[in-house]
């Protein structure tokens, strides 16, 4: 068994049930991914539309590849056809789009709110108020080809482990505010490699884990 089997297996066996492991294969090629589905795993994260669309017509057809990054509305036409759950709408204008491009190919696209919790300015996102505040003035609820399905955050990139608890825990309470009023609501995608055990903590049912699998990213090799 290869090092990205062993570590998929022991993920899988510590997960708790009911969260589940996204492998997070942006920067790595499709051998890598190959490896990891040889283990069974069969959710892909990826946050280049480019190398999503890559990506996903050289590996197997149940893969589901999931979108965690920075997504640019001129970007979404391409991204529909492939993807099976948006991470990170960070706008209402960008949820606009995935909805138009969504319609136009007849697919309803699940998606997740992007909220900003993290100390960091350059991090994207509503905030917790802009996310209330959107849910509940309804736009969202004539929109065809999208379903809200959840939030994703990330915490702040810092050692301090009770400030990622805290940051985790706020988007936990917005997770859970918002649930109360959509019953679509069921994902709260939150932790990577170096705090996925707090997300778990504080309710992640949705894990992002790249490095911890797939070793160190190349970015200068693409
Ligand atoms: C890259 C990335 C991850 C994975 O991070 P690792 O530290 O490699 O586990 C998770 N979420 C998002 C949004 C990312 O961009």
């Amino acid at each position: 068994m290869s090092a990205i089997q062993e570590t998929i297996h022991r993920l899988h066996d510590e997960l708790p049930e009911g969260v589940s492991l996204v492998a997070v294969s942006k920067f790595h090629p499709a051998e890598a991914i190959a490896d990891a589905y040889g283990a069974g795993q069969r959710l892909f994260g990826e946050s280049h539309v480019q190398e999503l669309c890559a990506k996903c017509p050289v590996l197997p057809p149940d893969i589901e590849w999931h979108f965690i990054g920075h997504l640019q509305t001129n970007k979404v036409k391409q991204l529909v056809p492939h993807v099976g759950l948006i991470h990170s709408i960070d706008s209402e204008h960008l949820l606009r789009e995935v909805n138009k491009q969504a319609l136009r190919i007849g697919r309803r696209i699940d998606c997740l709110i992007q909220l900003h919790v993290a100390q960091e300015e350059t991090k994207y996102g509503f905030t917790p108020d802009e996310a209330l505040r959107f849910i509940g003035d309804g736009t969202w609820r004539e929109m065809d080809g999208v379903r809200l399905v959840g939030i994703m955050t990330m915490a702040s990139n810092v050692d301090d482990k009770a400030q990622i608890r805290r940051e985790f825990r706020t988007a936990a309470d917005t997770f859970r505010r918002i649930s109360a009023d959509i019953d679509s609501f069921r994902h709260l995608s939150m932790g990577m490699s170096h705090d996925w055990r707090i997300a778990v903590d504080e309710g992640a049912t949705l894990v992002r884990i790249g490095t911890t699998i797939f070793g160190q990213r190349q970015y200068s090799s693409l």
